[in-house]
């Protein structure tokens, strides 16, 4: 492999391509015990991530959720690999004119060779937004960055992404290495920590869109 991983251990190793018109994440996750490998989500040209993913056995696509940016390059990669797709089930409809192969639960298991992820279903940047864990990495999507959770469209989606946040991501392992949609990624201790200073200020019940735990 010609990339360099973020991350690699004895079971897994994580590549990361920043590619499209909003520097989307793509990710490629590999069983390092049987080459077998998932790709998270499809930016737009991603010339780098199918060429990594070639020296691979892709099995599987999955997708944190149906916003198009994430999406752009769906074709391209579906076309090129042979995998099957999977997204949220309540954020399958609107991947259309793409239709995933099939729907992920919350809780559901994905294996990959030897390795396997963990659906978490964390509603609040869209209906359908699903997080993946594996041991101590945590694909996030949309829905959790190193400064705040991902934009919600009004007040009633910030509180559901503030729920998925704080009931379902934050109570897991310190250690744990969330990678979102875009940018950098951020640990679970850190976003514990900014969280539970936002907690302590006096919050409007209108707030939503883009909110940063610390300003
Ligand atoms: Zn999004």
């Amino acid at each position: 492999m010609n990339y360099k991983p973020e991350f690699t251990d004895k079971d897994i190793s994580l590549y990361k391509f920043i590619s499209g018109p909003y520097d989307n994440n793509g990710y490629l996750l590999i069983c390092n015990h049987t080459k077998k490998s998932v790709i998270v989500d499809a930016p737009g040209n991603p010339v780098d991530l199918i060429r990594a993913a070639q020296e691979t056995n892709t099995d599987m696509m999955l997708i944190t959720h149906n916003h198009w940016d994430h999406l752009l390059g769906y074709k391209e990669i579906t076309s090129k690999l042979n995998l099957s797709v999977g997204i949220g089930i309540n954020d399958s409809d609107g991947m259309k004119p793409a239709i995933p192969d099939f729907q992920i639960s919350d809780g559901q298991t994905l294996p990959i060779g030897e390795i396997s992820l963990t659906a978490i279903h964390t509603p609040g940047h869209t209906e359908g937004s699903t997080c993946f864990l594996i041991n101590n990495i945590l694909f996030t999507g949309d829905t959790l960055f190193p400064g705040g959770p991902g934009k919600s469209k009004d007040p009633a989606a910030f509180k559901t992404i503030i729920d998925s946040i704080s009931t379902k991501l934050l109570p897991l392992a310190p250690s744990v290495v969330f990678y979102p949609g875009h940018g950098l990624q951020g640990t679970i201790a850190k976003a514990q920590e900014d969280y539970s200073i936002f907690r302590k200020n006096p919050q409007s019940n209108e707030i939503f869109g883009d909110i940063e735990w610390l300003n």
